[in-house]
């Protein structure tokens, strides 16, 4: 969307040359030409499905299915991020288009890294993104189902009681050139293998020491389907289950089953389960199960600088390096939400982004592209000095006088609401230069710049304080030259935001860098990249209408970003959202 708009731009850019008419009837015939053809292709663009789509639209025209049923897998481990967005959208979005349904499936087999905080949690970022699932259910539901299932395994044969370590197992797999080795225990008799399957429920086995495994092909090239481990014993409370469970079923075994259970047609995954199709095919064939699912993997978004694993961004919140889960600068969807992203600019990125099957890194300006987008359209502006230097309009009235601010130039409406002005105002320090470069358009001494929607003034005298920092600009401004109504005649390059000191209140500013620094080599462990020097806070002065604003308001700070309204300890705060400068490159995408 915003790359096209950017394309357009190029194209309908205008020919200016003084040439022959006929040429120029031409090049006038070709710009049309070139018009057409962006929308024809843009519109195929928009029209072509993803390969899942693909997939499905063709099942549902051979009535291999009838209808679409998706489902979100989170595992409540720690809470959703970006790349999770990604997943979300593709679930949900797949449904929706097909007039589908999708589920909210807690993946926890898992019982000593999961917490029902995690579970509201990742149902609060869901809701935020504004996704209904259509039925809950967590694995723990199907527990036994999934148990009855190993059960069945046994009795035909196709699941064995192992008593090899985790050690010996994986020392006997094999490799990607050599078959594993039959463990000593895949011949046990059926009533063996029930019996002690049995002892592993009823806790009469010690953690480890017994796994139930599905009886496939040691020699299989793939090594998932080497008599996997289906069910281990661990003595774990579960967050639902408690301690009803001392065996937990893998992941592999229990996910098929689940997905049958719930009715799930398409089961999408990302790539690296790509292998594990074979053996979620075994499982859904060889377990009885009557509705059978399909695994469609897709490509799991990479960020620059950007943290995208729960774990790593569990250690951020483990070490104290943010302030939690949902600090701002986390990239994780509460994080996301508190830094003042709106849910729709994440979802506009995750559907530009597009769903394909290999892998890649995307760059995080273009992910900022989306939020900017969608603020500068949204958002009100308003004006904050970051680093105050006092201006003295030494022929000001006494009087304060107020002035017409426009709230934002994208409005179909011109809307605005009155500034004040008086004799003294704050600029920020980086818009006055003592020792200006050529071409510079901001305030120096003996120099002119418009002070946004208000006068042109013109700096006459610096004064220092003892130290040699400077004190105050004394500055005269030009009565007619009032934005809007200026006769003034005098041309100004510059134009800067100012707030007014007397009725200006005092504020925090707080700036973030990424968490992660630019990798300096490939494969470098997120652990080294970390940026410890990731805020930056400035104290100034906001207009006084922005103390009034509700908390959560999002503005753009005039040529400095987009910026979140908060109080936080009964200060006044502006956390950024973005910048302004735009670092993304269509090129590059
Ligand atoms: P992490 O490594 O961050 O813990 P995960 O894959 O273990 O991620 P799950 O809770 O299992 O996290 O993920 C739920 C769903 O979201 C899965 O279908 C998973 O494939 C998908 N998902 C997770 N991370 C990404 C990502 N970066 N891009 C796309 N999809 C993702
Ligand atoms: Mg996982």
């Amino acid at each position: 969307m915003g790359v096209s708009a950017y394309f357009l731009s190029a194209i309908i850019t205008d020919f200016t040359f003084t040439i022959n008419p006929y040429f120029y009837f031409f090049l006038i015939v070709l710009k049309t030409i070139c018009i057409i053809l962006f929308f024809v292709i843009k519109y195929l663009i928009m029209e072509t499905k993803n390969f899942i789509e693909d997939i499905i639209s063709e099942e549902l025209a051979e009535g291999k299915v009838t209808s679409v049923h998706t489902r979100f897998p989170p595992e409540p481990n720690g809470y959703l991020h970006i790349g999770h967005a990604k997943s979300l959208c593709l679930n949900f979005g797949t449904a929706e288009k097909y007039g589908g349904v999708c589920n909210l499936f807690f993946d926890d087999t898992n019982p000593s890294k999961e917490k029902t905080e995690y579970v509201d949690a990742i149902k609060a970022d869901i809701e935020w993104l504004g996704f209904k699932w259509y039925e809950v259910h967590y694995a723990s539901d199907f527990f036994d189902v999934i148990y009855e299932k190993a059960v069945k395994l046994i009795e035909d044969g196709k699941a064995f009681v192992c008593d090899l370590s985790a050690e010996e197992i994986s020392a006997t797999r094999g490799t990607l050139t050599e078959p594993g080795k039959d463990s000593p225990y895949r011949n046990r008799s059926i009533s063996e293998n029930l019996q002690l399957f049995k002892d592993m429920k009823d806790g009469k086995v010690a953690d480890g020491a017994k796994v139930l495994r599905a009886k496939i092909d040691m020699a299989s090239p793939n090594i998932n389907m080497r008599d996997p481990v289906i069910y281990r014993v661990l003595r774990a409370t579960h967050h639902r289950t408690g301690d009803k469970w001392c065996i937990y079923p893998m992941y592999d075994f229990a996910h098929p089953i689940c997905d049958s259970m719930q009715g799930v047609t398409h089961s999408l995954c990302t790539l690296e389960f790509e292998d594990h199709r074979p053996l979620y095919n075994w499982v859904v064939e060889n377990t009885g199960v009557t509705h059978k699912p399909r695994q469609i993997e897709f490509a799991r978004l990479n960020i620059t600088n950007t943290v995208m694993s729960k774990r790593y961004l569990k250690k951020l919140v483990e070490d104290k390096a943010v302030s939690g889960w949902d600090d701002p600068r986390m990239p994780t969807l509460t994080g996301l939400r508190s830094r003042g992203v709106p849910a729709d600019a994440l979802k506009n990125f995750c559907e530009a982004i597009g769903i394909s099957k290999a892998n890649s890194e995307i760059e995080v300006s273009y992910f900022e592209y989306f939020i900017r987008d969608y603020l500068n359209i949204h958002a009100e502006r308003a004006m904050v000095v970051f680093e105050p230097i006092k201006v003295r309009i030494t022929n000001f009235p006494d009087k304060a006088e107020e002035e017409d601010f426009e709230i934002n130039p994208n409005a179909e409406t011109v809307v605005t609401r009155k500034i004040d002005i008086s004799k003294e105002i704050y600029i920020d320090a980086e818009d006055f230069s003592l020792d200006p470069p050529p071409k510079y358009f901001r305030l120096k001494l003996g120099g002119y710049v418009r002070l946004k929607s208000a006068y042109i003034i013109k700096c006459n005298e610096v004064k220092f304080k003892e130290d040699g920092t400077i004190d105050e600009l004394l500055c005269e401004y030009v009565p007619e030259s009032r934005s809007g109504n200026d006769t003034s005649g005098i041309k100004v390059k510059g134009v800067i935001h100012w707030v007014n000191a007397e009725s200006a209140v005092p504020c925090e500013i707080r700036n973030y860098d990424y968490l992660l620094k630019d990798a300096e080599y490939a494969g470098q462990d997120f652990s080294e990249r970390m940026n410890y020097d990731s805020v930056h806070i400035f104290n100034g002065f906001a207009e006084k209408y922005l103390a009034s604003v509700k908390d959560g308001e999002s503005f753009q700070l005039m040529r400095k970003g987009y910026y979140k309204k908060i109080t936080d300890g009964g200060k006044l705060v502006f956390s950024q959202i973005v910048s302004l400068k735009d670092g993304f490159k269509p090129k590059n995408n």
